[in-house]
């Protein structure tokens, strides 16, 4: 795209340092754009300028009516914006066109959604504490937030932290994943053009570390909301508990789509192989772990296995393909790992498993394994890439155990016509959001993080907003105080 190098957005302005990082496209492995590499004193920088813009204002007493208009006008820029910037996640991501498009949507819905939460930031009252007691909670934003993001979702994520943040009344430092920067940096320009005051959002790009080390530690930081991988949240919130802030983690996963055999079995095929494919798999809320009751196993893996042959997977930037590049070496270097590991396990390899022979890029096909059990690493770890396992199970409750056979508990799905099995499942299953009948739908409006190694804290809803902020009691004594302690 361009060889310009792009700065660093701190207190509204554009700051670089003398050394940079250029992202390569996936897909093509070509130069996509050069970033200004930040270090521990930019962080220090952006730090004090988002301390600066919470404690001296006006941010945090901005009327909630007019962070609402502002967060509309972010969406509405986002929407404005979306076709280039859908390139731009698409270059340096490698996921197909059509879905950065339905991203861009998506993003520009968060950040509406935010906006009616602004008008709603508010606390309690107790009346009844006595006839000379009134007792008020307040609800404060929290302070200068650091935001560590992944690779796989730029835009989509900071928009699950960013606008809830705001709407709250607090203050940003932001970094992007080292290989998506891309859009996070477009984001903080766009939102100072819809009138966010300067040092409310500052963007540093670098490397986790020392850069996202840096600023998870940061003692002039009040809390941190990180997603990415389990093994960095487990060392993020270790370093913010050393120093007691806030911290929400979105993490890992390896979430069950489970198939009964009473199923809408057509519209459950659709589910599972989108619910694996998409987005390359480089998804943690990827379906990779299908349950299927025994009695239909055959024929349903029959029917995978013919339709994931179907998936057009190549160049991202054409319109028909459905599976895009895989970001990096490593990460196909883990995935064919996976793949070689599975075999070895005496895993039957039914689909894919190759690299594709293309000249440019690196992509894997669409890959199915069958004869799974459930102590091997393809039905265990989290691979991040397009394979599906598959096991099977004869009665719910074993559906329900094996569900929960790993230390993740981010999503999970069912497919049943049968309500009890359908709920049973639900309120077993340790999870943090359950599709019944449907797979990955998201919504502003509906809570999301998961259990045990998927995280802490939820994003989204109208809950998301108390992750950004703390609670005052004020305790009032009405009229002439009428006993002495002494
Ligand atoms: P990652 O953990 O490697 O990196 C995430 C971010 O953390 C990047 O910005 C990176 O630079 C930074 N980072 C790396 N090391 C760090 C350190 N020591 N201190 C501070 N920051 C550091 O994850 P990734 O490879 O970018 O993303 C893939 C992972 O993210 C997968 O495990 C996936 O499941 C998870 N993920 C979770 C969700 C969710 O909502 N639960 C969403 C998307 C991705």
């Amino acid at each position: 795209m361009t060889t310009d190098v792009k700065p660093l957005w701190i207190n509204g302005e554009s700051v670089l340092t003398d050394e940079c990082l250029t992202t390569v496209s996936p897909a093509h492995d070509t130069p996509v754009a050069s970033y200004t590499l930040a270090g521990p004193s930019e962080v220090d920088i952006a730090i004090a300028a988002a301390r600066k813009a919470f404690d001296e204002g006006p941010w945090p007493y901005v009327k909630g009516r007019d962070k609402a208009i502002i967060l509309n006008r972010v969406a509405a820029l986002i929407d404005e914006n979306a076709k280039l910037l859908a390139r731009l996640e698409t270059l340096e991501s490698g996921k197909p066109i059509s879905q950065a498009m339905g991203e861009m949507k998506a993003a520009s819905y968060l950040w509406q959604y935010a906006a009616t939460l602004a008008h709603n930031v508010h606390g309690d009252t107790y009346n009844n504490l006595g006839k000379n007691k009134l007792g008020l909670v307040l609800r404060e934003p929290a302070g200068v937030v650091g935001m560590i993001t992944p690779w796989n979702f730029p835009l989509l994520i900071i928009s699950q932290k960013l606008p809830f943040a705001l709407a709250a009344g607090c203050t940003v430092v932001a970094k992007p994943s080292e290989l998506t920067p891309g859009t996070t940096l477009r984001l903080a320009e766009l939102a100072a053009e819809a009138g966010v005051p300067s040092g409310v959002i500052n963007v540093v790009t670098g490397y986790g570390n020392p850069v996202g080390s840096h600023l998870a530690a940061h003692a002039d930081l009040d809390a941190i909301s990180f997603t990415g991988s389990t093994v960095v949240g487990r060392t993020i919130a270790a370093r913010a508990g050393h120093n007691l802030k806030k911290v929400s983690l979105e993490l890992g996963g390896k979430n069950p789509h489970v198939v009964f055999a009473d199923a809408d079995l057509d519209a459950a095929l659709d589910a599972v192989v989108f619910g694996v494919y998409f987005n390359m798999g480089e998804c943690c809320n990827s379906g990779s772990r299908l349950l299927v009751e025994a009695r239909i196993a055959r024929d349903f893996t029959e029917r995978v296995i013919e339709k994931a042959r179907t998936i057009v997977t190549g160049d991202p930037l054409d319109e028909a393909t459905k599976v895009g590049a895989i970001i990096n070496q490593a990460q196909l270097e883990k995935i064919t790992a996976h793949i070689q590991e599975g075999q070895e396990a005496g895993a039957r390899l039914r689909l894919g498993g190759n690299v594709l022979p293309t000249a440019c890029g690196r992509f894997v096909e669409p890959t199915v394994f069958e004869n799974v059990a459930p102590d091997m690493a393809l039905a265990r770890e989290e691979i991040f890439g397009p394979v599906l396992s598959i096991l099977p199970f004869n009665t719910r409750d074993e559906a329900i155990d094996l569900a929960n056979d790993t230390c993740y508990g981010l999503s999970a799905g069912v497919w049943t016509q049968d309500v009890d099995t359908a709920f049973e499942f639900s309120r077993h299953v340790r999870a943090g959001t359950i599709w019944i009948n449907c797979f990955m739908d998201g919504y502003a409006e509906l809570p999301f993080g998961g259990y045990r190694d998927s995280g802490l804290g939820r994003e989204l809803g109208r809950f998301s907003v108390d992750e950004f902020t703390e609670l005052k009691t004020v305790q009032l004594h009405l009229g002439v105080r009428a006993n002495s302690w002494l």
